[in-house]
């Protein structure tokens, strides 16, 4: 890690050379070919596999992760997607007939050709910052595209360490890193693009959006939202308390999918509260400070942002409550609040904040649930089925797990995005394929149909009309 340059931003008059050099090599064909991709893929697998000890360094500094996090969300997480692509991509990559289609239109062989929809933007975000940046890249690789990719400034060492990989493993006249903040990405969405790929807050991914539309560039806009967890009174308080406090103590709470409020109802509320001061002891007996195993917050801004959330809230602190400006560490925080104006539930706090409001019965949980936000990213229910089920008839999420938190979005082959404004388009999978992929619908007449084809051309005469 320490042989590589200091992270430093691409200068702002490379960045339109950058573009048209990915622009030109997508025109000349190359990344079409299935031998193309898969060496691409390959050697972009062993890339991250030699820079393994440098990846997860890196990690460390940016964010405090865990080595043990940084391997199963991060590292392991790109290389069994690529493992996964490089297997499935001939099959993907074939035609698709066109279904029920009558007879003599079959003599026309309707199919459904996947083109690379060419030359694509990737900006990534700071919390997952390699699966979020490469993971896209992954796929659009598979699609057969050219691409950019900018990872965000805000995870330094790890930009550094892609950039790295990117130009050691990859076709550089194909794929290119772009370094930088908000000038070099605003230079960026000033060049015209097949697709751009934004992961991050929902006010930049209007920035995104408006920018795309002025030129009608299709867009994927991973974003967030203020994911609610309900925990009815049949559920499990303590799998229930054990799998809320998980998501938050995973990356210290910096998940998109991880649950921004838990609604407990109040028959339950002592023991899901006991639950979780059970779960928090034994996942961190010696508590959050100097633990290993738990992130700090990934910058002073972020810090000060949730130390404000935390600092207006009405709510009565359970456990935690401490944070540290220094090393960015900030506790796991219990807070019972009264109500869903609170601050903690108002925002996405996007850290280890864990409101618990107060619910009579199912139905106020559902419909607090969607006036808080109509359309979040997750949504996680606990109880019995036929509860679990009510509350997925009764919402709309991008994803939703029962019993469970944050699990739909961590399954390799399905596929994850938002609805509304916590996001549209979705990828991982096959879904990352389609996503830089074009399904070009294409016929072919043969020139022996000429005779029975021959009554579509005018004059229309009534005798052409009988037939
Ligand atoms: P961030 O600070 O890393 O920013 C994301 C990207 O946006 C960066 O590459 C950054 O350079 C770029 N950016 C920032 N300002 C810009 C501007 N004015 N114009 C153009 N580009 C700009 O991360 P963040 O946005 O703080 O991420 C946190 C948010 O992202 C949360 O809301 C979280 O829920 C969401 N998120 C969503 C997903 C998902 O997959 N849906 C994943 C991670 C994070």
């Amino acid at each position: 890690m320490n042989d590589l340059p200091p992270f430093s931003h691409t200068p702002a008059d490379e960045i339109s050379s950058v573009h048209d050099r990915v622009v030109s090599s997508f025109l000349k064909h190359k990344t079409r070919t299935i031998e193309y991709r898969l060496k691409q893929l390959r050697s972009l697998y062993w890339g991250i596999k030699d820079e393994e000890p440098a990846l997860t360094e890196a990690l460390k500094l940016d964010l405090g992760k865990s080595a043990y996090e940084a391997y199963l969300s991060e590292i392991g997480w790109c290389l069994n997607d690529i493992l996964f692509v490089c297997t499935n991509l001939e099959k993907w990559m074939k035609d698709e007939s066109a279904p029920d289609i009558p007879l003599t239109n079959l003599l026309m062989r309707p199919r459904i050709r996947k083109d690379p929809l060419g030359a694509v933007l990737i900006i990534g975000a700071y919390n997952f910052p390699y699966q979020l940046t490469l993971g896209p890249l992954i796929g659009a690789i598979a699609a057969g595209c050219t691409a950019v990719i900018k990872p965000s400034e805000n995870a330094p060492h790890a930009a550094r360490i892609m950039q790295h990989i990117v130009e050691q493993s990859l076709d550089s006249e194909a794929y290119r890193v772009v370094q930088g903040a908000i000038p070099e990405t605003t230079a960026l969405l000033e060049q015209k693009w097949d697709k751009i790929f934004y992961t991050g807050n929902a006010t930049v991914g209007k920035i995104i959006a408006k920018k795309a539309a002025e030129t009608l560039t299709p867009v994927t806009l991973e974003l967030g939202g203020r994911n609610p967890a309900i925990v009815s009174k049949n559920a499990d308080t303590k799998l229930a308390a054990r799998r809320v406090l998980w998501t938050k103590l995973f990356n210290a709470g910096q998940v998109c999918v991880s649950q921004n409020y838990v609604m407990v109802d109040r028959e339950v509320l002592p023991a899901f509260l006991h639950e979780l001061g059970v779960a928090l002891k034994e996942f961190q007996p010696k508590g959050a400070k100097d633990n290993e195993d738990y992130s700090h917050i990934i910058n002073e801004r972020q810090w000060s942002r949730l130390k404000t959330m935390l600092d207006s809230t009405n709510g009565k602190v359970i456990y935690g409550g401490h944070a540290d400006k220094e090393t960015l560490l900030f506790e796991p925080t219990v807070v019972q609040v009264e109500s869903a104006d609170d601050a903690l539930i108002k925002e996405e706090s996007f850290g280890p904040l864990i409101p618990i409001l107060p619910v009579s019965n199912l139905e106020e949980a559902i419909r607090t649930a969607n006036e808080v936000h109509a359309t979040p990213l997750g949504l996680y229910t606990f109880g019995t089925n036929a509860e679990n089920a009510k509350v997925l008839a009764e919402t709309r999420s991008g994803g939703a797990t029962m019993n469970d938190a944050m699990f739909h979005a961590s399954m390799p082959t399905l596929a994850f995005g938002g609805v509304g404004d916590s996001g549209q388009g979705a990828y991982r999978g096959k879904s990352s394929f389609d996503s830089f992929t074009h399904r070009r619908s294409v016929t072919q007449t043969p020139g022996w149909m000429e005779g029975m084809l021959a009554v579509r051309y005018p004059p229309y005469t009534a005798e052409k009309l009988k037939k």
